[in-house]
């Protein structure tokens, strides 16, 4: 059981860690990728830094730090996150599971929009982002999964118990291969979702018309607004929301950086993560 995983590998998830591991909490950090600081070239208005560095290798240079001291750090990806109990979160990877008792989102801004036509309008009427939340709505009935990747397999599996058939959507994606009697891939590209004033159904490009009742959407990687769904944290324009001490309105469940609302920089991001390690230090102080 660890006493903080940390999800995302930025400067906001990595300065959290610092503080954290600081206090001999046990932490665990787990990143996909490189976020945001991949894309930045040259980085000027950051502290510190006489000359210009670029985004990868202040990243880098983070990452490291935190290992020096002890940090474990894993490239994965977190598929889903589920409340086991009282300060007990179970946080599902590619790769594993982990327990937790406390939990810090540091997953950057990666809000999609489904490129779908008439995604936006069938939202609440057919239209959801969260299987495990929404599922029970939709037992006995057709319906499909759009995403091609880990998540969209995770979110076609949890609906298998509940749902009569899955339509797998990769839109053009990639091909995927998976044997269920249950879920059905479709790789081509999906041109509209149909219907009066709830879905009805899903038309592909080649003009496939496949009656539905419910469409999960499950595009890229899971982002912070699906797990605040997920785990009821309140959300505000697709942001988490937290207070001062950067915790959600969930206990134990803390947020920093971009995927919060305010300044999207780096320095903030810090910032963020250095008073939510002390907030998470506090928390577990008070719940012993
Ligand atoms: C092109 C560009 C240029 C920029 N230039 C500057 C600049 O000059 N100065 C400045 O201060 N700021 C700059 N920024 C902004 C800065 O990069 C961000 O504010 C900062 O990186 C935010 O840090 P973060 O840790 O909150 O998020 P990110 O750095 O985006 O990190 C998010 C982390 O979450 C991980 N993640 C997300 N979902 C999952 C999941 N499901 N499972 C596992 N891991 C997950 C990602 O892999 C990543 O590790 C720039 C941004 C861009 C895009």
């Amino acid at each position: 059981m660890y006493d903080v995983i940390i999800i995302g590998k930025g400067p906001a998830g990595i300065s959290t860690s610092l503080y954290t591991q600081r206090s001999n909490l046990k932490t665990l950090v787990i990143g996909k990728d490189k976020g945001a600081l991949e894309k930045a070239d040259k980085i000027e208005n950051y502290y510190g830094f006489s000359n210009a560095i670029s985004g990868s290798e202040l990243l880098e240079n983070g990452i490291e730090g935190a290992k020096k001291l002890g940090v474990q750090i894993l490239t994965d990806e977190v598929l889903s996150i589920s409340y086991e109990d009282v300060n007990n979160y179970k946080v599902t990877t590619k790769e594993g599971e982990y327990n937790t008792k406390t939990l810090v989102f540091a997953t950057g801004t990666t809000r999609k929009t489904s490129n779908v036509e008439n995604v936006e309008k069938f939202e609440g009427k057919g239209v959801s982002y969260c299987a495990v939340c929404d599922g029970f709505f939709y037992r006995g009935k057709d319906v499909a999964v759009l995403g091609a990747g880990d998540y969209a397999i995770h979110e076609a599996t949890e609906l298998v118990p509940l749902v009569n058939s899955i339509s797998l959507l990769t839109n053009g994606a990639k091909k995927i291969e998976l044997r269920s009697d249950k879920i059905k891939v479709y790789d081509n590209s999906v041109k509209r979702l149909k219907g009066e004033e709830t879905l009805e159904a899903v038309e592909l490009d080649d003009n496939t018309v496949i009656p539905i009742s419910g469409i999960f959407i499950a595009e890229g990687t899971a982002s912070s607004t699906d797990f605040a769904k997920k785990l009821g944290i309140q959300t505000e324009n697709n942001y988490m929301v937290i207070d001062d001490k950067k915790m959600t309105n969930v206990p134990g469940i803390f947020a920093v950086g971009d995927c919060t609302k305010g300044l999207k920089q780096i320095s903030r991001a810090v910032a963020d993560g250095a008073i939510a390690g002390i907030s998470v230090k506090e928390y577990l102080r008070n719940i012993k």
